[in-house]
């Protein structure tokens, strides 16, 4: 099993732990957030721009969110269907763990999972549209923290 998909499935256990189970968009897109994480100040973060974020673009037009809200089992769905639905999935928890910035991870989870996606889908796709790749990978953490190995003696 790679990594990636020993950490998403880690990532799914602890949450159902944690109490924070709830609609298929969450669960996946909430896993999807520890498939790479990268270390930040000594702490595990998610990766500041995932490739599938940019790649989320390619899928959110307005109906984004009601796939989202409309996803319950992955049967039926093709491989493509598959990939626009996790793809979005991880960019609209992003979103809105973003939007929740400031509490712990579980009190912005929970925040996460209390939003219905077709409520707010304007505002989902507008951050989408907006995002700039290129500001974000110079506030990426694991910049900074390659930047502070290569000061040492
Ligand atoms: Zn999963």
């Amino acid at each position: 099993m790679r990594m990636e998909t020993l950490r998403h499935e880690l990532a799914h256990v602890h949450a159902r732990r944690l109490g924070l189970a709830g609609p298929k968009w969450f669960n996946e897109g909430f896993a999807q957030e520890f498939e790479r994480p990268v270390q930040s100040e000594g702490e595990w973060i998610g990766d500041p721009f995932p490739a599938d974020l940019a790649r989320a673009r390619e899928f959110a037009d307005a109906g984004a969110a009601k796939k989202l809200v409309g996803w319950t089992t992955s049967e039926g769905l093709d491989s493509a269907e598959l990939e626009e639905r996790y793809t979005l999935s991880l960019s609209f928890v992003r979103f809105q763990l973003e939007r929740n910035a400031g509490g712990t991870l579980v009190e912005r989870a929970r925040a996460v999972l209390a939003t219905n996606p077709a409520a707010v889908e304007a505002e989902w796709l507008e951050w989408l549209r907006k995002l700039d790749a290129v500001a974000r990978a110079a506030h990426a953490p694991r910049r900074r923290a390659r930047a502070r190995l290569a000061r040492r003696p």
